[in-house]
């Protein structure tokens, strides 16, 4: 006899079976929001955990924040007609990511000298100094000597692997720089920036650091050969070039376009090492380079940091964008049979966000998307390791309540409204703000954000009534004024696609991307 709680759930599991199915409403199976979401797991069931690769290219948007992503990603969507919150960024549908702690040793909120450091080398570092361990001090030239780390870029040259250096910054500017410099301080771009006791101590200044790498890796570790760096490009041509008119190049915009002050012209020392390299300034000089048979190139396509991508067709001489000169980059190290290191920063999204101009921010993240693509497009999933990170926040907030499609740069417009809403102070406000930094400008249609540098800061609340917020001139309003806009504190991702993609998991140290780097190459290896 059947006792009646057996009975009971007997029934309960006979219905059970036959409900698991059914028991969701057609409302629900039929959502496109449900069918989507189980399409992304269907699809990490088929994913390939492979942990070799022969090449890693490593992207940095420097500064590119989570609000710098879904900000981004939305004024993507809106520019190609869209409501915008619905779409990704290209590495924002790799498989795998991770959440990245950035602090610098002795920084809760770091800068980029200290976090490339990280990533590229394995060891978290003090905030301000170059490819150095935390016993510097920072400035100090006589603190350098043992305390210099070997960079991913220095061991894949060893290990016979072609490498790479893009950057839309100044080459010798702190991320770049990270890959092949050691310094006590990441200004320190050419002598005439560096104090008289550290050029004097010995300490060698960052573009001469980098047209010297072969033959400083050469010396440091004897019996080694290497063929230095194949492909560095970006802007910062005034530290390469002596003070001196005579060495202006065609789209100079200062009177005198070299800094040094030791009459040095690196260009012609690099041309002289490299015989059959190729130094280009220019965009034509860029599309003349033939990646099928070029060995060595070294651009340098500004006097200082090259053009916002909005501002680009502004450039005298005109410049490549970030993605043309990823594509071409990869077209040249895929030569090596043996593989290669890239690593590609769009340096100038943290530009735009320090001078408060959010559509310069984001505009450059879209073409940062637009070169990760390109990337992806131009290498084989199988063995080709991509890594898309950040190395820092910054105080960039997406706030207030907009209605789903409001258009992201444009005033907060409430659901179910038309007119922007007010604030208690009666006016209205943008979704995008920065929390401090130079504060508003209207300045129109100016497309370089460093515009604002020439105008005297205007922190607090604004009439913006009149105020048309999307145009690439508009700087967003901020609350704390100080003479540029911060960095932040808070966590950033790591997207990863590619053999040893889902190593890139939880939440993990800034100084775990070096590791990736080094397990998907082996470039420790016997
Ligand atoms: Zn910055």
């Amino acid at each position: 006899m059947y006792s009646r709680w057996m009975l009971r759930s007997l029934i309960a599991s006979l219905l059970a079976t036959s409900a698991h199915a059914a028991v969701l409403p057609e409302i629900q199976k039929s959502s496109a929001w449900y069918s989507n979401a189980e399409q992304v797991i269907n699809t990490k069931l088929q994913q390939n955990t492979k942990d070799k690769a022969k090449n890693v290219i490593l992207f940095v948007g420097d500064g590119m924040g989570i609000s710098t992503l879904t900000a981004a990603r939305i004024l993507q969507g809106q520019m190609a007609g869209q409501s915008g919150e619905e779409g990704y960024l290209s590495f924002e549908t790799f498989p795998y990511s991770a959440q990245v702690k950035t602090y610098n040793v002795d920084a809760q909120t770091p800068d980029s000298a200290g976090t490339m450091t990280a990533m590229i080398s394995g060891v978290k570092t003090d905030v301000g100094v170059i490819g150095v361990d935390e016993d510097i001090e920072r400035g100090n030239c006589a603190t350098v000597k043992g305390n210099e780390l070997v960079s991913a870029v220095e061991l894949a040259e060893i290990r016979g692997l072609s490498t790479g250096v893009i950057s839309t910054a100044r080459i010798t500017h702190a991320t770049p720089a990270a890959t092949y410099a050691k310094s006590a301080d990441r200004n320190w771009e050419d002598v005439s920036d560096m104090p008289e006791a550290a050029a004097a101590g010995g300490c060698e200044d960052i573009a001469s650091q980098l047209v010297n790498f072969e033959k400083n890796l050469e010396m440091r570790f004897p019996g080694i050969d290497v063929d230095g760096i194949e492909v560095a490009m970006g802007g910062g041509r005034r530290h390469f070039l002596p003070k001196d008119a005579a060495f202006n190049s065609a789209d100079a915009r200062s009177e005198v376009e070299g800094d040094r002050t030791d009459s040095r012209d690196l260009t012609a020392e690099w041309q002289a090492t490299y015989e059959h390299g190729a130094y280009v300034m220019d965009k034509a000089g860029f599309d003349a380079i033939d990646p099928a048979t070029a060995t060595k190139v070294l651009g340098l396509f500004n006097e200082s940091h090259m053009q916002y991508e909005a501002d680009r067709a502004n450039d005298i001489a005109g410049e490549p964008s970030l993605s043309e000169m990823t594509s071409k980059a990869i077209d040249i190290l895929d030569n090596n049979d043996k593989g290669y290191l890239l690593v590609v920063e769009s340096g100038r999204i943290d530009h735009g966000h320090h001078a408060g101009n959010a559509y310069n921010a984001l505009n450059d993240t879209v073409e940062f998307a637009k070169a990760v693509q390109a990337a992806a497009d131009a290498t084989n999933p199988e063995d080709t390791l991509i890594l898309v990170t950040a190395d820092h926040s910054h105080v960039f907030t997406i706030a207030g309540y907009p209605k789903r499609g409001n258009p992201i740069l444009g005033k907060v417009v409430a659901v179910g409204s038309d007119e922007p809403s007010l604030a208690s102070d009666g006016m209205p406000y943008t979704t995008l703000g920065y929390t401090n930094g130079r504060g508003f400008a209207d300045l129109g249609s100016e497309t370089n954000a460093d515009a604002i540098y020439g105008i005297d800061p205007n922190a607090g609340r604004k009439d913006i009534t009149a105020v048309d917020t999307t145009t690439p001139g508009f700087h967003q309003e901020t609350t704390i004024p100080l003479s540029s806009e911060t960095h932040a504190g808070e966590d950033i991702s790591l997207h990863a696609k590619g053999p040893g993609a889902h190593l890139a998991q939880g939440v993990v140290e800034q100084n775990v991307v070096f590791h990736l780097i080094n397990q998907a190459l082996g470039l420790l290896n016997d």
